[in-house]
């Protein structure tokens, strides 16, 4: 905070009155279909505001001995992969404007470093991962649902880049993994979560115009906290007429 100049102080002094919380998004979507991209997108074009993300990917379990020797039968798309409680734990904390650590998971060991970050609360908290939209109370926490809708030739062509340039795996594994459990865990576990979606993005990041939509609707919400802080009673009011 010491290098920011007064223009640009965060305006979440309302959190520590209890008038204001955060303004808690969830960007879901199948896998490499650009949901970091977006949240990269909105980032940059909120730089007024303090934004943090939350990516699910920090809660996934570490494998087991057992799980290792057969890393090839885990399911990493599976809703069971991920701590979902510790997840909801460290959301409700930061919705309630209370600083969380958060557990950092390790893609060449699978093993999990617990409070290993920790993240602030912010005017602004992305959560993101294949399936935020998947457990009905971390979905109550969200102000605003966006699904990142991209073809799965894309997100496929774009896996095997990702897997094989930058984890170094071999095309085979990729490829298999893709068939045995992407590709099933998409269509039983995140395709049925697209309904809870407020936004469909369509071709995720080369969305322009969808990214510029949604941060003129932050931007109007986070105002509408803002008015909140000067005349509390309003809070009362715009909460119980809210669409
Ligand atoms: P996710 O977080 O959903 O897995 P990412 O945003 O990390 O997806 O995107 C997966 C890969 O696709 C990355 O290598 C990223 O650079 C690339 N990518 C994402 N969006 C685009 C885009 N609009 N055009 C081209 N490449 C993209
Ligand atoms: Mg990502």
């Amino acid at each position: 905070q010491g290098s920011m100049s007064a223009e640009e102080q965060p305006t979440t002094s309302g959190l520590e009155n209890g008038h204001q919380e955060p303004f808690v998004i969830g960007v879901a979507g199948g896998a490499s279909s650009g949901k970091s991209t977006v949240c990269k997108m909105i980032i940059d074009q909120l730089r007024d505001q303090r934004v943090v993300v939350v990516t699910q990917e920090s809660f996934y379990y570490g494998l087991t001995d057992e799980e290792l020797i057969h890393v090839h039968d885990y399911n990493f798309d599976h809703p069971d992969a991920f701590d979902t409680e510790l997840l909801l734990s460290c959301m409700k904390n930061l919705k309630h404007g209370k600083a969380v650590d958060i557990p950092n998971y390790n893609f060449k060991t699978y093993k999990s470093v617990p409070n290993a970050r920790k993240v602030n609360p912010s005017d602004v908290i992305i959560l993101e991962g294949i399936l935020v939209f998947h457990d009905s109370r971390l979905r109550d926490l969200m102000n605003m649902k966006i699904f990142v809708d991209t073809d799965a030739d894309v997100r496929l062509t774009r896996r095997i880049r990702r897997d094989t340039i930058e984890k170094g795996r071999d095309i085979k594994t990729v490829l298999d993994q893709y068939s045995k459990f992407v590709k099933p865990a998409f269509e039983d576990f995140i395709l049925p979560t697209k309904k809870y979606a407020d936004i469909i993005i369509p071709r995720g990041g080369d969305n322009d115009v969808a990214i510029d939509l949604i941060v003129q609707h932050i931007r109007t919400k986070l105002g509408q906290h803002d008015l909140c802080k000067i005349h509390p009673n309003l809070y009362v009011i715009q909460t119980t007429y809210q669409i």
